[in-house]
């Protein structure tokens, strides 16, 4: 007997009234073409506005659509988690609420599943309607990431991908606090392809990755798969001690064999400045790192859910 497969779409939601409707119209237009069995997973991350009763409303008209209600915002990553934990299908998209990732490139993305990759991630070629600053400082991060880093994590692509249930077990087993989950997307490995595509303007609303949430959001990228950050005070601690060497050599002559005893006041504020400055940023790293291992230990869950018991039935029944 041969099943049907089945698709879940993971869409994590923060503050989204005004797209849910349109983001809900176009995935379900492009599902039904698909014709197979899908649901639409929508992982409510504490919105404060109509965004959960939105989709409670949509659920009620339509068996396909079902919402994990977080009990307060948990953040981005650990929404798609939650998904990830929720999902019942063969294959599982992920993919934002606000259309920037078009859902008209999900059919192309199940073409490659079905050529036999695991995971499809979407690669931008173009970002429309972002801020430069904004396209500046991924294309930094990403780069730098990849210097700092040895997991092979793919240049500038999001979120959007599609990945295989075997992939998905798998990252259901990792169960680490702070999450970069392209990052583990990657480490977990497996057969991967990827689609171009280009990055639409935001449908509506406005971003809700605020400058501090986009460096929190680097920091963890870059704090759960690297200890280089913590070499750099090894590396600085030499520089430093060889230069301050040289240095302390040049003034011993200075004093042994000229006349022109340095008065030497300026120079050495200006290295007591530096040295602490230096400090202060490798105790910051230091912090970062301690701070991670501090989240693991308490051993909190990744996220509480306000619809527990509807959340877990609805898994049981599976894709509709
Ligand atoms: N999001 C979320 N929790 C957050 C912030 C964002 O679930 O704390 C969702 C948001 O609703 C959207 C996706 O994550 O579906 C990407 O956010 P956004 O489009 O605002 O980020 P940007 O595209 O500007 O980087
Ligand atoms: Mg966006």
């Amino acid at each position: 007997m041969t099943r049907n497969v089945c698709y879940s779409i993971i869409i994590p939601v923060f503050n989204e009234e005004a797209v849910v409707h349109e983001t809900y119209r176009r995935l379900t237009r492009v599902m039904q073409v698909i014709g197979e069995p899908y649901e639409l997973l929508f992982v409510n991350d504490g919105s404060r506005d109509r965004t959960a009763e939105i989709i409670e409303g949509l659920a009620e008209s339509d068996n396909c659509v079902k919402l994990l209600d977080f009990s307060r915002n948990f953040g981005h990553q650990i929404a798609i988690t939650a998904g990830m934990d929720y999902a019942c299908g063969d294959a599982i998209v992920i993919i934002d609420a606000d259309l920037q990732d078009p859902p008209e490139l999900i059919p192309q993305m199940i073409d490659k599943w079905r050529e036999g990759y695991d995971i499809v991630y979407a690669q931008r070629s173009k970002r429309k309607g972002e801020t430069l600053f904004k396209k500046w400082t991924a294309a930094l991060f990403y780069r730098t990431l990849r210097v700092l880093t040895e997991v092979d994590i793919p240049l500038d692509t999001g979120d959007f991908r599609l990945i295989d249930r075997k992939v998905c077990d798998a990252m259901r087993s990792i169960r680490e606090k702070n999450r970069f989950v392209r990052g583990l997307v990657s480490w977990v490995g497996f057969r991967s392809a990827a689609v171009e595509y280009v990055r639409e303007e935001r449908f509506a609303g406005e971003t809700k990755y605020p400058l501090k949430k986009m460096l929190r959001f680097s920091m963890d990228g870059i704090t759960s798969f690297s200890y280089k950050p913590l070499k750099l005070a090894t590396y600085l601690g030499f520089i430093i001690s060889l230069a301050s060497f040289i240095y302390l050599m040049i003034s011993l002559g200075q004093r042994l064999f000229t006349n022109n005893t340095v008065a030497g006041w300026s120079s050495l504020i200006a290295c007591l400045l530096l040295l602490n400055g230096v400090i202060l940023i490798i105790l910051g790293i230091l912090g970062e790192y301690v701070g991670r291992i501090y989240d693991e230990t308490k051993n909190r869950p990744l996220y509480i859910l306000r619809n527990q018991e509807k959340a877990d039935s609805s898994k049981l029944k599976g894709v509709t």
